[in-house]
């Protein structure tokens, strides 16, 4: 989005030429604190992850690509 201020190290182009989030070598996004698993750059996060809502259909069907049936949720850490 053009309003976004995302830091030029973490803006990859895909084959397109289409703006993407960097991601690392574990596949996760580049801005990823890998101490804390929060995201690095909160503050400046670009739109698309502003409008994400955690624990919506999209956020559940990405949890279960990566962690299957054995996703841990806030009920299973409280
Ligand atoms: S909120 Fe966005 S920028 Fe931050 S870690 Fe998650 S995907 Fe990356």
């Amino acid at each position: 989005m053009p309003e976004d201020r995302v830091p030029e190290w973490l803006i990859d182009r895909d084959t397109h030429g289409m703006e993407t989030l960097a991601k690392g070598e574990d596949g996760w996004c580049a801005a990823v604190d890998p101490n804390t698993s929060r995201c690095g750059i909160y503050d400046e996060r670009p739109a698309i992850c502003r409008k994400y809502a955690m624990g919506s259909p999209s956020c559940r069907d990405e949890r279960h690509k990566w962690f299957g049936a054995t996703i841990p949720t806030l009920v299973h850490m409280l």
